[in-house]
């Protein structure tokens, strides 16, 4: 078959299966294409648009800025909008995580984040330390530094001979397990793993750990009992190893937080945000430390690494805006609530479709998965395709979701229902209606 006949020639991704419509305007939730068809905006686009799409303010202090100056190198100039911006962000930290490192998107503030922590441990003569532990399912980017922390064969198996391939531990799929213990007794036994797991490797040779504290596309939105967070921290600590927190979707309120480590009150050593960050408005991202593990690094001569368009005050800007929209009309607040009434709509669901197995998620970063029993939650057979075919008649009724086939080391298909923070309750009941006519098709076409 000729894979290119029906493509756009800026068109490679691995996912696309059909030639999607144009984009031609997209407003608050929606985006239409140029047919004059309406689409909600249900993920955001990947966990993207968190303030909702053409929001004045940051189309303004964009044009502003443009006005002055669109670029200025970091080697040769600071800028307003990156200093206001990191001290802004600074200040939403949990103690003490007080230096900001800009750059374009998720891969690079992971890979930011990864090279950051060696560099640490270099500067305070720890060079045996280079590993860093991550768990499986999960997607920390793009980048080969990224890659080789992920935990999703699909994006790793091309290129594991270019990889340093790190160690990994299952995430807290505690959901999956059938067994008489508590939420929290798993919670512990999945922590226990990274114990395991270091003693395994060598605790002098373990830099890190990095994992979603809420998970994203890789896990669904998987969140771990309370028990889970407060022993990986105290397990880091015993060690002295990082723990570094990617809060690229999770970050900058989407979880109803500004991180969601705030939920556990976790302090992170390293945190890295994107995606909401400057909302779909511009590429930014950014990797966030405190003063303790930044200063032995500036002692040695400094970070050696960056990226020509980090910290960009058209970028910076854009950030800044965004984060005005979110502190000023409280959108966080509203997607806690928000997240609340969707998720018990989304939990409604399981009354009436027998093959939703789980809902879960936190704020409006909420997911439910599909499943062929409910009682051993077997996943449905992967010939279904039906992380596909659902997402085919929600685009066909004007919504749209973000699906995934990934779980736990068994396969799954969950769908991500993550409209931007500004929804309401209308939306919400435009995303069921919309959901339930898909569901209904879903259940017609595949007989479940
Ligand atoms: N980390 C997480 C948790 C993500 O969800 C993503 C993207 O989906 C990334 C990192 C990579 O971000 P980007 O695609 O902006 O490079």
């Amino acid at each position: 078959m000729d894979q290119t006949a029906d493509r756009p020639p800026s068109n490679l991704f691995y996912q696309s299966r059909a030639r999607r419509p144009l984009l031609d305007r997209a407003e608050g939730v929606y985006l239409w294409d140029v047919d004059g068809n309406r689409y909600l905006d249900g993920s955001s686009g990947a966990m993207v648009s968190n303030i909702g799409h053409s929001n004045p303010r940051v189309l303004a202090a964009m044009r502003d800025q443009m006005d002055k100056a669109t670029f200025g190198y970091r080697l040769h100039f600071e800028n307003a909008p990156a200093e206001t911006l990191a001290r802004r962000v600074a200040g939403l930290m949990p103690d003490g995580l007080d230096r900001v490192f800009f750059v374009s998107g998720g891969s690079e503030a992971v890979e930011s984040g990864l090279k950051f922590a060696r560099q640490w441990a270099v500067a305070t003569g720890q060079e045996s330390r280079w590993k860093v532990i991550s768990r499986y399912p999960s997607y920390h980017g793009s980048t080969l530094g990224a890659l080789a922390v992920t935990g999703m064969a699909l994006m790793t198996a091309p290129f594991s001979p270019m990889l340093r391939e790190m160690p990994r531990i299952p995430a807290p799929t505690c959901y999956l397990d059938r067994d008489p213990l508590s939420m929290d007794e798993r919670g512990l036994r999945y922590a226990e793993m990274l114990r395991q797991e270091i003693l395994r490797q060598g605790p002098e040779t373990v830099l890190g750990f990095i994992m979603e504290p809420v998970g994203g596309a890789s896990t669904g939105a998987l969140v771990a009992p309370d028990s889970y967070y407060a022993r990986i921290r105290e397990i880091c600590d015993e060690f002295g190893i990082l723990l570094i927190y990617d809060e690229v979707m999770s970050g900058a309120g989407r979880t109803g937080k500004f991180l969601a480590a705030e939920h556990w009150g976790i302090r992170p050593d390293i945190v890295v945000v994107s995606k909401g960050f400057a909302a779909g408005y511009a590429p930014l991202g950014a990797m966030i430390a405190g003063r303790a593990l930044v200063e032995p690094v500036l002692d040695h001569g400094g970070f050696i690494h960056g990226y020509t368009y980090a910290g960009n005050p058209l970028a910076c800007a854009a950030g800044l805006a965004v984060l005005d929209e979110i502190l000023e009309r409280d959108l966080m607040g509203n997607a806690a609530r928000i997240g609340d009434h969707l998720k018990a709509e989304l939990t409604g669901l399981m009354a009436r479709y027998p093959f939703i197995g789980d809902v879960r998620g936190k704020g409006l970063l909420l997911a439910f998965e599909l499943v062929s029993d409910r009682e051993t939650m077997a996943p449905l057979p992967v010939g279904d395709n039906a992380y596909i075919r659902l997402v085919e008649h929600a685009y066909e009724r004007g919504l749209i979701i973000y699906s995934r086939r990934t779980r736990g080391g068994r396969e799954g298909d969950h769908f991500l229902v993550c409209p931007p923070m500004i929804a309401t309750e209308d939306h919400v009941d435009e995303i069921m209606d919309k959901l339930t006519a898909s569901l209904d098709a879903l259940s017609d076409e595949l007989g479940l």
